[in-house]
């Protein structure tokens, strides 16, 4: 991989970085205003209840979110810290050059199709 494809995927994971912390910080805004809002002031109101059960839903939504976006983040910071030890673009697993259009879809990418699939089937297995 020349300097210039490197630069390009950099880029792209610099941008991918600035949109999840940006996405982050949506979320703990939204989740604080959820669980700062109308919920005392609708205690005691039957005909609210519902709404309950639709907020902690929804928190939990963002939760979830957040940590599969934290999850994302800390990829992107792996594949930043391979490009300057120049060992980005390699599968984790088979230590084969990662193909580049591959990267391009997915550019925090640790593992090739291949392995990728062995990691998710083992991960299924794991979950039972
Ligand atoms: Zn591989």
């Amino acid at each position: 991989m020349n300097q210039k494809e490197l630069k390009a995927f950099r880029d792209a994971l610099l941008k991918e970085k600035e949109r999840i912390l940006t996405s982050i910080s949506h979320l703990e805004q939204h989740t604080q205003q959820v669980s700062r809002g109308n919920i005392s002031e609708s205690a005691g109101v039957p005909t609210h209840i519902a709404d309950f059960g639709t907020d902690a839903f929804e928190k939990d939504l963002d939760l979830n979110l957040t940590s599969s976006e934290l999850e994302l983040l800390q990829k992107i910071e792996e594949s930043l810290k391979k490009i300057e030890e120049k060992k980005y673009g390699i599968c984790e697993a088979c230590k084969k050059p990662i193909p580049k259009a591959r990267l391009r879809a997915v550019p925090y990418a640790n593992f090739c199709i291949k392995c990728q699939r062995i990691q998710e089937q083992e991960k299924g297995r794991q979950q039972g």
